[in-house]
């Protein structure tokens, strides 16, 4: 069954991730209103998928969801690769290229 061992670990995608998995979305990302252009993981919490617009920046009325929702919503971020704790990525618009930043702002 578990035939992609092998690509465990730093080259694991959002999308190998369980359907359940935890995830905050700002309230823009959560109606759809705005496509995901930041992403930030920190440890000890869920990874957060926001709008990156700076009217609510961080997690301020952020909503839980689970990650299924969030691919479905936009499947792009399914190949994206799991960041790492500390880790955030910023994007100028839905189809652009994820650039990374190595620590929390
Ligand atoms: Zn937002």
């Amino acid at each position: 069954m578990n035939t992609k061992n092998a690509l465990q670990g730093s080259k694991e995608t959002l999308g190998d991730l369980p359907k359940n998995t935890t995830c905050i979305v700002c309230e823009h990302v959560f109606s759809r209103s705005r496509p995901v252009l930041f992403i930030a993981r920190e440890e000890g919490f869920p990874i957060e998928f926001m709008c990156g617009k700076k009217d609510h920046f961080g997690a301020d009325s952020g909503k839980v969801i689970g990650l299924g929702h969030l691919l479905e919503w936009d499947n792009s971020l399914s190949v994206l690769n799991v960041p790492r704790n500390g880790t955030v990525l910023e994007r100028r618009d839905g189809n652009d290229a994820w650039q990374v930043q190595s620590s929390m702002g």
